[in-house]
């Protein structure tokens, strides 16, 4: 099944690049691959694909990173509605977001 995205221009993800030191932890934590390391400085690679979960910012220790998480739950709903199952944003198994 293609990957749902969540809607176009809306996501509330703000990377300060002055605050990265490149230390590349969002981009493991990222269960949607949004952020890249580029030139030793992280970049939001795919802005529209980030689905608002928030891990990124609780794990940036230079706080870098903000996002209002918990808005992008709307594809988790979705997909549970596609799938007659629970909600789900195809989050990691261990990801408790969808909780
Ligand atoms: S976790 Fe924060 S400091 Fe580390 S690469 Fe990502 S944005 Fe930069
Ligand atoms: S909020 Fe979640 S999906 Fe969005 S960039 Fe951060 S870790 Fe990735």
């Amino acid at each position: 099944m293609t990957r749902l995205r969540y809607l176009p221009n809306v996501v509330t993800l703000i990377l300060d690049s002055e605050k990265c030191t490149g230390c590349g932890v969002c981009t493991e934590v990222c269960p949607h691959g949004v952020l890249v390391i580029e030139s030793q400085k992280a970049r939001i690679a795919d802005r529209d694909a980030c689905m608002e979960c928030g891990a990124c910012a609780l794990n940036c220790i230079t706080e870098a990173i903000s996002v209002r998480s918990g808005v992008g739950c709307a594809t988790a709903v979705l997909n549970g509605m596609l799938r007659g199952s629970e909600p789900t944003c195809d989050c990691s198994a261990d990801a408790t977001c969808c909780e």
